[in-house]
């Protein structure tokens, strides 16, 4: 008759210290409440193993914890206690309503009790006293009244209507108000992973996809120090967790935030699953649009229904797909809709595939850690060689792939580099091949990056000569312009943008490589001006005048870059020496326009030779131009 469970749930336990020695430690525990008894549980329901059964007899006071702004060390934020025999269980729960729900179903099973208590402790017992009244003994009698009937965690009844006036507000019990959530700016930062972080070095912590971690600190913007839910810390890569809030839509699976209209026709046909779905930018700035897949409507044949997610005038905002049902947010419109179609051509049954799910490069292996061992690498096969060397695919740790270049003698300033490589590691975006470490205590020394299995841009666009349709063509261009925008932002100038110097993924990612690297190649060809291998016809006139660079002056190079991909890989100027671009150039001569180039991409590579750098574009600029050719805002046919 007992055995029925009132409640269940997985919530955390502190360890209750009961020996002098035994460490303070938060662990999930699934918690089962019975007629008879409170008991705990080692993992999940399947499988569950009984660590701790308190029966209900013995129990004198179930109340919430008042924490006064102090830092919960784990993820979950609502406290509460059992207090039993000569013991304290500390238990939290997952959510306000949780909490409430678990102490006042507590507090009915132990009404009848004979020895509840009339005074109790509402704070944690730490580190050798009662936080509420400094007391120093674990017996010390309860410092508050104890009310076995009363909801203290209940928030305040909102007035009457037409009362609020005449009666003065009713004083907020103190419990109220001193359980009241920390200002923002003293709240710990809760993020969700994104993917799974195994961990490299024994400081970090490892994540699992999904789950919630707390930000304990911003070491630097590619690496914070996290919590999880057991009260381990470690650092994380930052671009591996997103914060959790209702308005952060990338904790969802069913957000994709880079798919268009086409794409997410195509992601949806692909999977061909009757109410599969996807939320998505709408092509209106800030608006979302959910497209739901149905195979068959009326006559037959798929198809995929768009919906703008509206919202209310006025505040709070509401949001809606149909007018009847508003909601404070659009997960729970979502979560509504998955239930109940309510005037969508299908309920939302499945969340459609994201495109690229893959996890990102972190901003090195680990926080602070540039310097590689060496003999943590292993060599494979050889994948090209340029102006600094040998490049050959490794792997680190025998599972991570990357690239090694192995520096010949001679080729580098490699003291300055190997300064500067501390420096370069911070920089991190998905269209930057990232920089991973070096090994600097041995020669040659080698440099460790991403690897990109389909080498570098301009070898793909003369590779695949012909079968390249322009909406490749141009999201290649965004790509890199996209990973040049990070590096504008930075303040960091590349120096040597071309298609050549940037790479390619086997997902057809282009990412930008050897950003500032000439300055420490050792080669006169290459560095002066007039050298053979200086790269004349993607400069500037200020550059190849007077060496001198900006962002502006990568801005010049991507136009050429955009050329070279609009050509499919030609050479710029391929008749001409450089000599003679320099003389064409400073006559105001252009490269011509590409076939495959419209007027509007065409007229964008114009604007990045303007002759004055302050005329030209930003790389922002152009971003968000491209962007719009590809959404469609203006056609990118000839
Ligand atoms: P360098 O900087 O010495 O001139 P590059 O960076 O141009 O050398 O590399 C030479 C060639 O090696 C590239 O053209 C490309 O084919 C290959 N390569 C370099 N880095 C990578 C990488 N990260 N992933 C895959 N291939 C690479």
């Amino acid at each position: 008759m007992s055995a029925e469970p009132l409640l269940e749930e997985l919530l955390i336990k502190r360890s209750q210290q009961k020996k002098k020695t035994s460490p303070l430690n938060y662990k999930e525990r699934l918690f089962v409440l019975t007629k008879s008894a409170l008991s705990y549980y080692d993992g999940r329901i399947e499988k569950r193993f009984r660590k701790g059964l308190i029966e209900l007899s013995r129990i004198k006071c179930v109340e919430i914890v008042k924490n006064r702004g102090n830092v919960i060390p784990c993820q979950n934020k609502y406290p509460f206690q059992v207090v039993y025999d000569n013991s304290t269980l500390y238990v939290f729960a997952p959510s306000h309503d949780s909490r409430s729900q678990w102490v006042q179903s507590l507090k009915d099973e132990i009404k009848e009790n004979p020895m509840v208590v009339a005074k109790f402790h509402p704070q944690f017992w730490q580190e050798g006293a009662w936080l509420c009244c400094r007391q120093a003994d674990k017996m010390a009698p309860g410092c508050e009244e104890y009310n076995l009937f009363g909801d203290i965690s209940r928030k305040p009844l909102p007035p009457i209507p037409g009362e609020e006036r005449r009666r003065p507000p009713p004083p907020a019990p103190a419990s109220v108000s001193s359980d009241a959530p920390p200002p923002p700016d003293q709240q710990e930062a809760i993020v969700v992973a994104l993917y799974d972080f195994p961990g490299a070095e024994a400081h970090d912590l490892s994540l699992k996809k999904g789950q919630e971690y707390v930000i304990v600190e911003k070491c630097d913007v590619n690496w914070y120090k996290a919590r999880n839910k057991y009260g381990e810390e470690g650092y994380i890569p930052s671009n591996y967790v997103t914060e959790k809030n209702c308005s952060n839509l990338v904790q969802f699976v069913w957000y994709s935030k880079e798919v268009n209209r086409n794409k997410a026709e195509a992601l949806l046909r692909k999977e061909n699953k009757e109410g599969a779905f996807i939320v998505r930018d709408s092509s209106t700035a800030g608006a979302y649009t959910v497209s739901v897949y149905v195979k068959s409507l009326g006559e037959g044949g798929s198809a995929v229904k768009h919906y703008h997610i509206k919202e209310t005038q006025g505040s709070p905002k509401q949001y809606y797909l149909a007018e009847k049902h508003l909601f404070s947010n659009i997960p729970d419109l979502i979560e509504y809709h998955k239930h109940n179609a309510a005037g969508l051509v299908a309920r939302l049954r499945y969340p459609g595939g994201k495109p690229d799910t893959s996890a990102p490069s972190t901003a090195g292996f680990s926080y602070e850690k540039w310097e590689i061992n060496p003999s943590e690498l292993t060599f494979m096969k050889e994948l090209g060689s340029g102006q600094f060397g040998q490049v050959r695919l490794g792997k680190w740790r025998a599972q991570h792939k990357v690239a090694i270049k192995a520096i010949r003698e001679g080729a580098m300033y490699e003291e300055d580099f190997i300064e500067e490589a501390k420096v370069m590691m911070r920089l991190s975006h998905p269209r930057l091949v990232q920089l991973y470490g070096v090994c600097s205590q041995q020669r040659p020394i080698y440099i460790v990056t991403e690897f990109m299995e389909l080498g570098c841009l301009l070898n793909v666009l003369r590779k695949k000569r012909g079968t390249l349709n322009r909406d490749v063509l141009l999201s290649a261009s965004l790509d890199v312009c996209q990973g040049m925008e990070y590096l504008e932002n930075n303040s960091f100038i590349h120096r040597d943008l071309a298609a050549r110097n940037c790479l390619v993924n086997d997902s057809m990612v282009v990412k930008v490589s050897d950003f500032g690297m000439t300055r420490y190649v050792l080669d006169d060809q290459y560095t002066s001006s007039s050298g053979a291998k200086f790269p004349v016809k993607w400069s500037p006139p200020e550059v190849f005048n007077f060496c001198k660079y900006s962002s502006k002056s990568d801005v010049w190079s991507f136009g050429v870059l955009m050329w070279e991909v609009f050509t499919e890989g030609r050479m710029p100027f391929e008749q001409n020496s450089n000599h003679e671009v320099v003389t064409m150039v400073m006559h105001g001569h252009r490269l011509y326009r590409p076939k495959l180039a419209s007027e509007i991409i065409y007229g964008l590579m114009q604007k990045c030779w303007h002759e004055r750098p302050d005329k030209r574009p930003s790389f922002k600029e152009l971003a968000s131009q491209i962007d719009g050719i590809l959404e469609g805002d203006a056609p990118s046919t000839p």
